[in-house]
């Protein structure tokens, strides 16, 4: 198939456009460097990628996948899967450190990205769970302004609806904390070690004019809100997303139009993402153990253990809720 009979089949005027800017990225680009994750997303820019760079010695495209040491077999088996199709090389990489030295060092996931940064912060000073106002928090623990605005609840000064920074947008967070301080470090950071330093170390390693990333705007999360265009030119070098703009429904259009084919994860096990299997972060992390307990039985008593004291708070923390909540009623 040509380029351009590739772009012509485009189901949506959405795909459309992004395929016409992903040639012209593609053609312009000569040593691109493509992160793979083995993901719905990623399985279609590499379907892209493999049609629109153009086919001379002059490209030269590097796929790698990062390996965060608590990533499925599914996941492994489709980038074979992936290699065989396209007849390509993906790299595998992991970092100095995978998840579970990660959590140990760095501290757990608990609740939300935000919501554990703040709660790290908090340790960091030493913060003793007290439930008393800002101003007094505030003379006691004078560097961790901005985290105590969370637990205070006091990013507005007015009486306000609670906000998504802080606490009391988690019904009964505070209470349960004040009566159960958490024993364990927390923070957010095992990202930083298990995936954005490995990603640092892979763009030295391969060089790379530019590095494509799977990311759309519609999924949400912090992975994509905070980019604003398809193509950004940061910290991290220049990086360039071709399905930033798709909608749920072009990516299902895509891949019914080119025959994408995704990982047994999805197919066979239903999950609705891939990726570090169990991360506490996942509100539905019990949905998930159940389903890796089920298909991967070894990956998921390691991840139980992995995460245990973040699955046994956030247990904890839920009962409180429920029990709570039936006072109320
Ligand atoms: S997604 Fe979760 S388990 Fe994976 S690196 Fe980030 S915090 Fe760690």
């Amino acid at each position: 198939m040509t380029q351009d009979e590739y772009i012509t089949k485009a189901p949506t005027l959405t795909i459309y456009d992004g395929l016409v800017k992903a040639q012209s990225v593609l053609e312009q680009y000569k040593n691109i460097l493509v992160s793979v994750s083995g993901g719905a997303d990623s399985d279609c820019m590499i379907d892209i990628v493999e049609h629109l760079t153009p086919k001379d010695s002059s490209h030269k495209v590097t796929y790698v996948w990062f390996d965060t040491g608590v990533e499925m077999n599914a996941t492994k088996r489709h980038l074979t899967f992936l290699e065989d199709k396209y007849g390509i090389a993906i790299q595998r990489e992991r970092g100095k450190m995978q998840v579970a030295g990660a959590v140990r060092t760095v501290g757990y996931p608990f609740y939300s990205k935000q919501f554990a940064e703040y709660i790290y912060r908090l340790q960091k000073h030493g913060f003793q769970w007290e439930d008393e106002p800002f101003d007094v928090l505030c003379a006691k623990y004078p560097n961790c302004k901005a985290a105590l605005r969370w637990w205070c609840n006091a990013w507005k000064d007015e009486p306000h609806k609670p906000l998504q920074t802080e606490i009391a947008s988690a019904k009964f967070l505070k209470e349960f904390m004040i009566e159960n301080p958490p024993t364990f470090n927390i923070s957010s950071r095992c990202c930083n070690e298990s995936k954005k330093k490995v990603g640092d170390a892979v763009r030295k390693k391969y060089g790379g004019d530019i590095q494509l990333i799977g990311i759309r705007k519609a999924e949400g999360g912090a992975r994509s809100t905070g980019v604003k265009s398809c193509m950004t030119d940061g910290a991290h070098g220049k990086q360039y997303y071709p399905l930033f703009w798709w909608k749920a429904e072009d990516k299902a259009a895509f891949e019914a139009t080119y025959n994408i084919v995704h990982s047994d994860a999805y197919t066979v096990y239903g999950c609705k993402r891939t990726g570090c299997a169990g991360c506490p972060f996942a509100g539905h992390f019990e949905d998930e153990l159940a389903m890796l307990h089920q298909y991967e039985p070894k990956l998921a008593n390691a991840v139980e253990h992995i995460f245990s004291p973040a699955y046994d708070y956030t247990r904890a923390y839920r009962k409180f809720k429920k029990e709570h909540k039936g006072n109320i009623l």
